[in-house]
């Protein structure tokens, strides 16, 4: 009996699971992840702002697995040995494949720039994004017996997807940060330094800017064409000017890190020669090198022959491709041909706070109350695609009337 190993439990690794399991085909799947629950990537600026708990986000693995067909197993993975088709733990022990497919996710991408691992939040995980939240928590309480002004402001570094959609998260939960500290809501100052000046560059110049003054009007300090250069304890330090270089600095007790994202470090620590750890997979999404591998989700770079470069890691494409790779599988497992892999984007919207959003959705602008209730249908979508009518039900955004 073949033994197909999925390696990750978000978006793409879960999403082959259903599709793996239900195939009658004579093989066993190891779901492997660290963590014993799966959780909304899309969704950790909530966490980190307060606006939900991690409960919202997250659901047990266990609680999708399938166990006449499928093994959960809770381990943290070093290494692929390719050459010898195992998987290398961190305890160091080993397991066997016939097949893995690789969906380990990302990773905060630090860009080299100093200071960012010591002094900025990432949010990359609930952990790290429950952490934001108390921390920001424990500065406000801090307020109250120092003064400190600084204990008060938050800066969010890049105004990407992430950025712009926990700007909009923070504000709304400032109120809340506000009655921590004894202060009105309007001493939390909410910042955000951004490299470029031209924001969200997918959506044209009228919509993202929509989405901006949105923020602005909410309060949002935000300062653009200012490459953040490092991050000092309690400051960030940007440029200020871009013709003599000259730099600034702005002090907050709260700096969170939300500038992009690379793939796994596993990708490099398993030989992969692949650009901020995303590996460049054949139109089937297989590793060049390994017929028996495919590498699927934010660890993999397939080309948009439209554009010519590759397309952007979002939950929408990784779900594509999880369930692309298994069907490949099924076919290789058969002995027939794979297929090239194709995808045309339902667009993307980001959300403002808990009822505004805006975007594009098949190509159509969409802005303001309707556009949050869109992006919280497409959210309850995925929830019953990949979770199941249990995890829909209790997961799921049904605020969607108010
Ligand atoms: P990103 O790369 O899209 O944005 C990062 C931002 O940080 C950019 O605006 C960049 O100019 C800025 N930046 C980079 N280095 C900087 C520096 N040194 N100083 C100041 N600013 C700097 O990253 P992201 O927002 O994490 O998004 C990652 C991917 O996930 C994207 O493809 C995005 O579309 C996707 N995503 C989608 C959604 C959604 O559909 N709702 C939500 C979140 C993320």
């Amino acid at each position: 009996m073949n033994e197909v190993v999925i390696l990750g439990a978000g978006y793409a690794g879960l999403r082959a699971l259903k599709k793996l399991q239900g195939n009658n085909g004579d093989f066993h799947i190891t779901l492997v992840d660290k963590n014993p629950y799966h959780f909304e990537a899309t969704d950790l600026h909530e966490v980190a702002a307060g606006t939900q708990p991690r409960e919202k986000i997250t659901y047990e693995i266990e609680a999708v697995v399938n166990p006449k067909k499928t093994t959960f197993k809770q381990a943290e993975v070093a290494k692929i040995d390719r050459e010898n088709s195992q998987v290398i733990f961190t305890d160091g022990s080993s397991l066997h494949y016939d097949y893995v497919i690789v969906a380990l996710g990302f990773e905060s991408e630090s860009f080299g720039i100093e200071g960012v691992e010591e002094f900025a939040m990432e949010m990359v995980s609930v952990d790290s994004a429950e952490n934001i939240n108390k921390h920001i928590h424990a500065k406000m309480a801090e307020y109250r017996t120092t003064q400190d002004p600084n204990a008060l402001k938050i800066v969010v570094c890049g105004a990407g997807f992430t950025g712009v959609e926990l700007l909009g998260a923070l504000v709304e939960g400032r109120d809340e940060f506000a009655e921590e500290a004894g202060v009105s809501a309007d001493q939390i100052e909410i910042y955000c330094i951004e490299a470029v000046t031209r924001l969200l560059p997918m959506f044209d110049e009228k919509l993202s800017e929509w989405g901006i003054n949105h923020l602005k009007n909410w309060g949002v300090q935000l300062l653009t064409g200012k490459p953040i250069k490092a991050i000092k304890e309690g400051a960030v330090v940007y440029q200020d000017n871009a013709e003599t270089g000259e730099t600034a600095e702005l002090e907050a007790g709260t700096i969170i890190w939300t500038t992009g994202v690379s793939g796994s470090h596993v990708i490099t620590d398993s030989g992969y020669e692949a650009r901020r750890n995303r590996v460049s997979v054949n139109a089937d999404l297989r590793d060049p090198e390994y017929d028996n591998v495919y590498v699927i989700g934010d660890v993999s770079a397939v080309m948009d022959r439209e554009s010519n470069r590759p397309w952007p890691t979002t939950a929408q494409i990784a779900t594509k491709m999880g369930e692309f790779a298994a069907k490949n599988l099924v076919k290789q497992m058969n002995g027939q041909a794979t297929e090239n892999f194709s995808f045309k984007s339902l667009g993307s919207v980001a959300s403002i706070g808990n009822t505004h959003a805006f975007g594009l959705v098949f190509d159509k602008p969409v802005k303001g109350y309707p556009a949050s209730f869109i992006k919280k249908s497409i959210m309850d979508k995925s929830l019953l695609e990949t979770g199941g009518v249990k995890q829909m039900i209790s997961k799921g955004r049904w605020d969607l009337y108010h």
